[in-house]
């Protein structure tokens, strides 16, 4: 469970979000939607800690984690590029954040091997990144990311740099992965096809202020307002 309170962003003189209040449920994939500028990467560098709120509260479970440091969070950012290591095999990029960490030899196999087998890596571990698909290694990806299992998982626009046919099936993908792995999910996009197909629920934003926060089918069938009837194009 994630909970953001009455969050605010300034840089210098500029509000970049406005009084954001958001509470993803346990397993929710909710997706952070909005134009560009709207203030969704920002919000999600909050709740990864990688950038300080101006004033409100961020809670991860029950523990409030407004001033603590990322790497206490218990959350696990997937970004643009999966930036997986070319000379470490599918095993080995898995496995590091529990080598980097010192855990024991055998309890990362057991994790790597418990991982791979949930994102149906399990044949393709002796294999290098460059001999993936684009899909396996988006894969890895969040095997790497899920190893530590952590309360929530963060992406901001990871299919974005894909042309349309790969991001359709990227798409597929997650939606499957997501339904498998049931892990707590704050997902960045501009792109609501996206948000319509893979969310539970959809934050959508605008200049910083949450302007709908409900269903797909709810944000399509009864906006709360003009700008969500327009952004998302429902009938009038
Ligand atoms: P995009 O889809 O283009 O990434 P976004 O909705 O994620 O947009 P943010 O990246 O959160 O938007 O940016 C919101 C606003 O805050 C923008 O106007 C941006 O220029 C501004 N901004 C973001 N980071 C900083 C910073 N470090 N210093 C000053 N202004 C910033």
């Amino acid at each position: 469970q994630v909970t953001l309170q009455n969050i605010h962003k300034s840089f210098g003189a500029v509000d970049v979000v406005k009084g954001l209040d958001l509470d993803v449920k346990d397993g929710e994939f909710l997706v952070l939607l909005g134009a560009s500028g709207s203030g969704k990467t920002t919000a999600l560098r909050m709740i990864a800690g990688l950038e300080t709120v101006t004033s409100g509260i961020v809670r991860i479970g029950e523990r409030d984690v407004t001033n603590i440091l990322p790497k206490y969070r218990d959350i696990a950012m997937v970004f643009q590029s999966y930036a997986l290591y070319p000379h470490k095999t599918v095993f080995a990029n898995i496995a590091y954040p529990l080598t980097v960490r010192k855990h024991p030899k055998a309890e990362i196999e057991a994790a790597v091997k418990d991982v791979a087998r949930q994102v149906q890596l399990d044949q393709l571990l002796d294999r290098y990144p460059r001999q993936l698909s684009g899909g396996q290694r988006q894969r890895v990806a969040l095997a790497r990311a899920i190893i530590r299992r952590p309360a929530a998982f963060l992406m901001d626009e990871p299919l974005s740099n894909l042309d349309a046919k790969l991001r359709g099936h990227m798409r597929a993908e997650l939606k499957h992965m997501q339904h498998e792995l049931g892990i707590t999910t704050i997902y960045v996009t501009h792109d609501q096809v996206e948000a319509m197909t893979l969310a539970h629920r959809v934050a959508l934003l605008d200049k910083g202020v949450l302007q709908q926060l409900d269903t797909p089918a709810n944000i399509y069938n009864r906006p709360a307002n003009l700008f969500v009837a327009g952004f998302i194009g429902s009938p009038p």
